[in-house]
């Protein structure tokens, strides 16, 4: 770990995972020159209300919105990072400057994957893309969402709440790769009895059509809508740091404490994190992995992250709340509820002796919910 004195701290990346390690840099001490770079011309704000509140056509307009940070940083919006010369600790600003830096947090986060250039692919990513969605959504138009992930089955429950006809077309069972069988049984029963009609195929691709996509599947089908949006994963926003030397196979790997290298630092969705080199892109895992980067920063002694993934979504009326691995497989224990019905409280047990719980629509607070997943609940 460097021993050099930290006067300057730039963070690159305004989201969740920037934020946190600001508030942290402070919280421990750093009183020094603390600079954000982030690409959006926004405030960080709640990425996941993008596809909940803010799709629904009667929800809260402002529910993606935080508190005003309070870390007193100098914040360059609407700016991105477009390099990094690791020797001479300099970072590539598109305005053409080079900002020199002490310590260096990277949380540039991802993006959207999309399947086509045409611009009548939609996304979901940012809160710009969320006003688009919800503009077009007022009009009921017919729609098609590509993928059965969180993300597509929440973008559909928006749309069908917004009384949309919708088709979900997905290469699995929806939410089956995520949570595994039996809950995205639930889900699914749910949605199709509120009108959500799913094509599950072995492949989809996206064609431009004029101005619209299509959607092709596996047995030639075209799928045409007024409106389609892809759900179908992410990228992490690796780019800037080609040339860097910190990519191996392309991929940003830190360690448990977030170290990338000497006064670098990383977190958040474009992170693969600690001895599995797994990227984990969820809010809360951005959140811990954050605060323990910022303080593996300032103090070579700081813990490393010790954490249960925990994971929510929320679609079709109803609220899922998981802790430990996921997907689960096979028949769960219910602690709550019928099984196969909501409200329920459900755990697994792994064959590593590692629980998961996941509740459906049961409002048992996440402190609870992470207790059930300790051998000492029983
Ligand atoms: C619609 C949606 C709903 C979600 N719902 C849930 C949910 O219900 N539960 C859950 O756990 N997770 C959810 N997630 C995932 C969660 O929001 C992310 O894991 C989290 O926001 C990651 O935070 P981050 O700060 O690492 O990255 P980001 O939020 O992506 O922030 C990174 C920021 O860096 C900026 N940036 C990128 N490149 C550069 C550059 N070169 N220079 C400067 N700035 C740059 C980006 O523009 C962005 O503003 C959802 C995600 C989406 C998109």
């Amino acid at each position: 770990m460097s021993t050099r004195a930290l006067e300057r701290i730039v963070v690159v990346g305004g989201g969740i995972a920037g934020l946190t390690a600001c508030d942290t840099l402070r919280e421990r001490g750093f009183d020094g020159d603390l600079v954000v770079i982030g690409s959006e011309p926004h405030a960080a704000y709640s990425r996941p209300a993008l596809s909940k509140a803010l799709l629904r056509l009667d929800g809260d307009l402002a529910a993606h919105e935080l508190s005003p940070a309070t870390h007193g940083a100098r914040e360059l919006r609407g700016m991105s990072a477009t390099g990094l010369d690791i020797e001479g600790r300099t970072i590539a600003l598109d305005d053409g400057e080079d900002l020199p830096y002490d310590g260096l947090v990277i949380a540039s986060g991802s993006r959207a994957r999309r399947l086509s250039d045409s611009s009548g692919e939609l996304t979901l990513r940012g809160l710009d893309d969320a006003r688009i969605l919800r503009e077009r959504l007022e009009a009921r138009p017919d729609i098609v969402v590509l993928g059965g992930g969180v993300l597509g089955m929440e973008i559909a429950s928006g749309a069908v709440a917004a009384g949309c006809r919708v088709t979900l077309i997905a290469t699995s069972e929806p939410m089956s790769r995520q949570l595994g069988a039996h809950v995205a049984g639930v889900l699914t029963a749910s949605a199709r009895a509120q009108g959500l009609r799913i094509v599950v195929t072995s492949s989809a691709a996206v064609e431009a059509d004029g101005a619209r996509a299509v959607v092709r599947t596996a047995d030639g089908s075209r799928h045409t809508a007024d409106v389609l949006v892809s759900a179908v994963g992410d990228l992490p926003n690796t780019e800037w740091l080609t040339s860097s030397g910190l990519l191996r196979d392309g991929r940003l790997l830190a360690d448990a404490h977030g170290r990338i290298g000497d006064g670098v630092v990383a977190a958040g969705d474009v992170t693969a994190w600690g001895p599995d080199a797994a990227r984990t892109p969820l809010w809360t895992s951005a959140i811990e992995q954050a605060k323990t980067a910022a303080s593996a920063l300032l103090d070579p002694d700081a813990p490393a992250l010790r954490f249960q993934n925990y994971f929510w979504t929320e679609q079709f009326g109803h609220s899922v709340k998981a802790v430990g691995p996921l997907p689960v497989h096979g028949s769960p224990e219910v602690l709550v509820g019928g099984g196969d019905a909501a409200p329920a409280l459900l755990r697994w047990h792994g064959a590593d002796g590692i629980r998961s719980v996941i509740s459906i629509d049961h409002r048992i607070p996440i402190p609870r919910l992470r207790r059930l997943t300790d051998a000492a609940s029983d």
